[in-house]
């Protein structure tokens, strides 16, 4: 996990291709782009996973995915957001991309999803319901 001082996305609140800013969040285009007009949403407080992330430092995010989407009248799009590694997360700083999907793209371009689905039982969804109830 980095730190706030050697976090590339902490540096890029100071830096180039900014779509949009608020007090709280910044967005801006991606580096290594999956398809065309593949952007970034951040809180501007440096926390590495979503569940990190304090809630007033949340409420500015999903309003500018949606301005972002319906500014750039993609029909198709993903949100992304990874958290940890085995989940796809490199930059240790809460992320929200924005993918569009070209409709013709298959797997060349945009997000390519793996769906596993379990196969789990009534029974085991209950369970894991349960668990997750308590704790919430
Ligand atoms: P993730 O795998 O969810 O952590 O995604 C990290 C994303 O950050 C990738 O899509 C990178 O292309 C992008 N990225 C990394 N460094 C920069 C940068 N300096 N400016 C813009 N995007 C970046
Ligand atoms: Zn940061």
């Amino acid at each position: 996990m980095s730190s706030q001082s050697s976090c590339i996305f902490c540096t890029i609140v100071k830096g180039i291709f900014k779509l949009l800013e608020t007090e709280t969040m910044l967005a801006f285009m991606d580096i290594g782009p999956i398809a065309r007009g593949h952007c970034l949403v951040i809180p501007k407080y440096h926390a590495a996973k979503l569940s990190d992330l304090p809630d007033h430092q949340m409420g500015d995010i999903l309003p500018a995915l949606a301005k972002i989407a319906s500014a750039s009248g993609n029909e198709n799009y993903n949100i992304l957001q990874n958290n940890g590694r085995p989940a796809h997360q490199e930059v240790d700083h809460v992320h929200f991309h924005y993918i569009p999907k070209p409709a013709d793209a298959g797997d060349k371009a945009g997000l390519v999803v793996g769906w596993p689905i379990q196969g789990l039982s009534q029974e085991e969804i209950r369970t894991s319901y349960d668990e997750l109830k308590r704790k919430l």
